[in-house]
């Protein structure tokens, strides 16, 4: 057993936080109060490799593994948790389908240029009447000669403002039910495809996330992710590594606050003393620094399994649901340590609070982590 990170890790972790400080800080207020898409940061992310962080060279990535993504994940979201999931929702949720399942041609088409950043990718999963139950999707596929003809509604799909390229969940044949779903690649230039409403949200308000309508789309049959029937397969498997990296947007957002707390305890005065020296006050910061350090090692060991090729869902599953668990409980105490300091906009202390409230929602609920951790469970038991 090591805890150490290696060179080459320790080096990402350093990329990744001279990137985190010199260049997103600077823009960190600017996209929370305006609700700024950073395409600047993102072209120097590209620039960086991060934007196709774990996609082989030979696709347009930088060919890293998952520890070096949770650590690129971790540091950008020490400073701002829109950047780190415009990155993350890029990563986890368009360029690893399409490098996972697509074909040949699939790759060589979108996810080279997705890689390299010269584009952004999202997916489009979720439906009004379809959230954590992704088995109730409703947007048609239907065959016609070569091509497939995509009808319906998604919300809530991040990265949709900017996005070239959307991964697609459809049914394409309703008699097979979750059998009968598939993936599509699909240009969001098509015709017929609208991203409609961008949502006002609590936090992480730099990545968008929008309302998107297909009407008679037609999508190229070589636009199918996998096989005819492999969308829902495909949509799960894609969250369970995209978790991973939800879980290290937590943990950063966490250490950033407590980072912040420790900070201003020491230099916060009352009752002629600083606010660290009252026991009340440490019992706080003790209990953060232990969970904080529990979401770290959850998350690392989920990526540690990913990258080793062993089955890691059940611990992508413990990490997405104790490292979001965890932001709210360190943030909402840091922000209580500033006192009346943290709630204004001053300190950045609300925005924590604020950003780190998403993470228990997307990309799989606490409670559905809570139904994948007891399933996986009470299978090794009985
Ligand atoms: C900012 C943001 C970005 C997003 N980005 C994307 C994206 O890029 N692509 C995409 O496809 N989707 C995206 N989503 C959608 C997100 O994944 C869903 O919101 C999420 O899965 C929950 O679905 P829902 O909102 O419909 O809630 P529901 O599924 O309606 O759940 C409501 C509540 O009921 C609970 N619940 C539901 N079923 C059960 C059950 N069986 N047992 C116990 N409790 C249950 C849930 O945990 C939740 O607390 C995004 C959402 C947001 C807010």
């Amino acid at each position: 057993m090591d805890f150490e990170l290696s060179e080459e890790h320790r080096m990402i972790r350093e990329t990744a936080r001279d990137f985190a400080e010199k260049v997103v800080a600077p823009y960190a207020a600017k996209i929370d109060e305006e609700e700024y898409f950073p395409k600047e940061v993102v072209a120097q992310a590209a620039e960086l490799g991060f934007m196709g962080i774990t996609i082989p060279e030979e696709y347009g990535g930088a060919g890293m593994d998952t520890l070096s993504y949770v650590l690129m994940g971790e540091e950008i979201s020490k400073v701002c948790a829109s950047t780190a999931i415009i990155i993350g929702a890029h990563v986890s949720l368009a360029c690893d389908p399409i490098y996972r399942f697509g074909s040949e041609y699939l790759k060589k088409k979108y996810l080279i240029p997705l890689a390299k950043g010269e584009m952004i990718g999202c997916l489009a999963v979720t439906e009004p009447g379809a959230g954590s139950d992704v088995g109730s999707v409703k947007t048609s596929a239907v065959k016609d000669g070569n091509f497939y003809i995509l009808n319906g509604s998604k919300i809530f799909i991040s990265n949709a403002a900017e996005a070239k390229v959307a991964v697609v969940l459809a049914v394409s044949d309703k008699s097979r039910g979750k059998r009968g779903m598939s993936m599509f690649v699909v240009e969001t230039d098509t015709p017929g495809f609208k991203v409609g409403k961008k949502e006002k949200k609590l936090g992480i308000k730099g990545s968008s996330t929008c309302e998107i309508s297909l009407e008679d789309v037609r999508v190229p049959r070589e636009n199918l992710l996998g096989n005819e029937g492999d969308g829902f397969k495909i949509a799960m498997m894609t969250f369970d590594g995209g978790r991973i990296l939800v879980a290290a947007q937590a943990l950063g957002i966490s250490q950033a606050a407590l980072d912040a707390a420790l900070k201003y305890s020491k230099e916060r005065v009352q009752f002629d003393a600083p606010l660290s020296s009252f026991q009340g006050i440490q019992w706080m910061l003790a209990e953060m620094a232990v969970e904080v350090e529990a979401a770290r090692l959850l998350t690392y060991k989920a990526a540690w399994l990913k990258d080793k090729g062993e089955d890691f869902v059940l611990h992508a599953s413990m990490a997405k649901l104790k490292a979001p668990t965890v932001s709210e409980f360190v943030t909402t105490r840091a922000l209580q340590i500033h006192g009346g300091y943290g709630y204004v906009k001053e300190f950045p202390l609300e925005r924590y609070y604020r950003d780190a409230r998403i993470t228990q929602i997307y990309e799989g609920t606490n409670e559905m982590q809570r139904l994948i951790i007891a399933r996986y469970i009470l299978k090794s038991v009985f």
